[in-house]
């Protein structure tokens, strides 16, 4: 059997960022979820792998480099049966996708091999902070500090949840290892999982005398200053995980994580896809017609570009090297510079003059018109 392009699996381009191959593999992965495909589960399932084989190479550096360089064989070991569910790392997007939907399926797949995330105590709430920012803050990658109100571990009992002088007993349902056995039928064969302990909520312990401040929670509301990084080059939309800083567990389980959600706003002067600037520059028609150099904004200062004689109307010049820097390599892509070509309105009766003389040396018709006008607008 032949195997699918990647990207085309993926149904993006060569050039994709990362944000389109995430966008595509969540429509994709939903599209395909076997549990939402019933009469078709095998089918899914198959497709289900292959679009995460896909984006397991599409979202990795280093595989997606040598997938381009190698295809196929660059990636996984073809003799061991290439792509196996154990090579996939992004479990994390796929829960982001699913919630616990995500986590069953791998439980499926690997027989509990991800049992050490299912179960133990429950790990605290993820939370979402938004933040706008601009696109040359987006181009220069900013440190912001973000004051949140969230819950924070409680200063009195110190998370431990027990008041003080008093401690937890262990749990008597689990005998304090916070899981026990079930066995569950899945159509892809009997499993025995480990799941959390309903009696402890996966502690392993008992709070007797729970501390009055936070009601046995562990955590209380307060207000937290974080520090985020922003990297150069991220994209509209984009998050940031930041481990550890979402809400605390309310049963001794680690804290959940904080995502901040990147926004962008539209920059009056430059449009910008991926890693390409787009500007429109203003010029004379003296300027466009015998050629000039000007100065023309960028993204990082003011830069010299040439205008070639002849310029038209709508004609898009590249300045290599003066767009945004990509996320991962920060190699900057291109700034294209869209030339407008001014029409004055308001003329001296001696400018006028002088416009109806060049007009009377052109001819009365237009050469463009002689060519076909819309033909060079690409009509
Ligand atoms: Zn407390
Ligand atoms: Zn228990």
């Amino acid at each position: 059997m032949t195997k699918r392009d990647y990207y085309e699996i993926l149904g993006v381009t060569k050039d994709a960022t990362d944000a389109k191959i995430k966008k595509s593999y969540r429509e994709l992965a939903r599209k395909h979820h076997p549990d939402l495909n019933p009469d078709t589960k095998s089918d899914a399932e198959e497709k289900f792998k292959e679009v995460s084989e896909a984006y397991e190479v599409l979202m990795d550096k280093d595989k997606r480099a040598r997938y381009d360089q190698f295809g196929h064989s660059g990636v996984f070991n073809q003799g061991a049966g290439g792509f196996q569910w154990s090579d996939f790392t992004h479990y994390q997007d796929v829960e982001d996708i699913f919630g616990d939907f995500g986590g069953s399926i791998f439980n499926m797949f690997f027989g509990g091999n991800r049992r050490s995330r299912r179960t133990g105590p429950k790990k605290g709430n993820d939370l979402r902070y938004d933040i706008t920012i601009s696109l040359k803050n987006a181009f220069d990658s900013i440190e912001r500090t973000i004051n949140m109100e969230k819950m924070v571990v409680c200063p009195e009992c110190k998370g431990s949840r027990s008041k003080s002088g008093s401690s937890p007993s262990t749990c008597h349902t689990c005998n304090g290892s916070g899981q026990v056995q079930k066995v569950r039928a899945t159509p892809f064969g009997q499993f025995a999982t480990i799941t959390t302990c309903d009696s402890c909520h996966g502690s392993g312990q008992i709070i007797n005398d729970p501390c009055l401040k936070c009601r046995g929670k562990g955590s209380v509301r307060g207000k937290k200053k974080i520090k985020v990084k922003i990297p150069a080059g991220i994209e509209d939309g984009s998050h940031i995980r930041i481990p550890g800083e979402g809400n605390p567990s309310t049963t001794g389980g680690p804290s959940g994580d904080l995502y901040i959600v990147v926004h962008i706003k539209n920059d009056s002067n430059f449009y910008r896809e991926g890693t390409e600037l787009l500007y429109d520059q203003i010029i004379s028609f003296p300027q466009a017609t015998l050629g000039d150099t000007i100065t023309v904004n960028t993204i990082d200062g003011k830069v010299q570009m040439k205008i070639p004689a002849g310029t038209r109307h709508g004609k898009v010049l590249r300045l290599k090297g003066k767009g945004m820097p990509d996320l991962r390599t920060g190699r900057r892509g291109d700034q294209h510079v869209r030339i407008f070509i001014d029409i004055p309105t308001s003329l001296s009766e001696e400018q006028k003059d002088l416009i109806r003389k060049l007009g009377d040396s052109f001819g009365k018709t237009p050469a463009e018109e002689k060519k076909g006008f819309f033909k060079n607008l690409g009509f």
